[in-house]
């Protein structure tokens, strides 16, 4: 029986039973765990308010080495990410990124840079407003993290780094094909040099600074398609959390927008 002490962040939180919870958690030094947390659901519960999605918080649990499902025995909140909560648009961005680590990562390894980047990213998520960059941000390097990152640096055909006017993309082959592989090899999308700057960009900014790099009208649909694509490809469905974003995010546009008078 081990005794577990670790900084994680509360992926999913669930009912159990009457009493108990379920809860996900990604934790700094032993990647994704389950726990059930007896008495959660109780008025008067020890963890009350620190087993909510998205909770940074000190963990201390206990079970047998990769076990399926450890016993919590201590939460204590660092950050609650409050102004997230303030905000329905960030709120499901937040699940949103929660959804992607919880669907992509396989239980009990560890993924210290996973766990850095999801707890950079919730940060980035309260301190700016500019959540479509960060989303897709969050989506190329989690592939990348995870040993899928597209090939964006040369052509994945004849292996040369100088594209110029339009390239193609191939989700199979994960990477770009240049404009005279174009010919002889079948892409799914094409999209312009500008479009790939931007995808690169994606890969080295720092994701405190992701507020700043905004996608010029056309490109970010071409970018989603890049990253969300190759998401969907992995984890095989739609995160539940994704058409909550899209129609937020197209209601926030149209307010935005010109009004007209009646
Ligand atoms: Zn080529």
């Amino acid at each position: 029986m081990g005794l577990y002490r670790t900084n994680g962040i509360v992926l999913r939180s669930i009912k159990l039973s009457e009493t108990d919870k379920l809860v996900t958690i990604m934790t700094e030094h032993f990647g994704k765990v389950k726990c059930v947390a007896k008495g959660a659901r109780k008025i008067k519960s020890r963890f009350v308010g620190s087993l909510e999605p998205m909770s940074y918080v000190y963990l201390i649990y206990f079970g047998k080495e990769n076990q399926q499902l450890y016993s919590l025995n201590h939460a204590d909140i660092i950050q609650s990410f409050h102004q997230v909560r303030e905000d329905f648009q960030k709120i499901y961005t937040g699940i949103y990124l929660n959804e992607l680590v919880d669907a992509m990562l396989a239980e009990a390894h560890e993924e210290k840079q996973i766990f850095q980047l999801l707890l950079d990213s919730l940060n980035a998520l309260q301190n700016q407003s500019n959540l479509e960059t960060l989303c897709r941000m969050f989506e190329i390097r989690l592939l990348s993290l995870t040993g899928h990152k597209p090939e964006l640096n040369h052509c994945i055909v004849c292996k040369t780094d100088t594209v110029n006017g339009w390239v193609g993309f191939s989700y199979n082959r994960r990477g770009i094909v240049c404009g005279g592989c174009m010919k002889k090899t079948s892409v799914e999308i094409k999209f312009s040099t500008g479009t790939l700057n931007y995808l690169r960009k994606l890969l080295t900014l720092n994701i405190n600074c992701s507020g700043r790099l905004k996608f010029p009208r056309g490109m970010a649909e071409e970018v989603e398609k890049v990253t969300h694509r190759l998401i969907l490809a992995h984890v095989g469905r739609e995160l539940k959390s994704y058409p909550f974003i899209k129609s937020m995010a197209a209601i926030g546009q149209r307010d935005a927008g010109p009004s007209v008078g009646i």
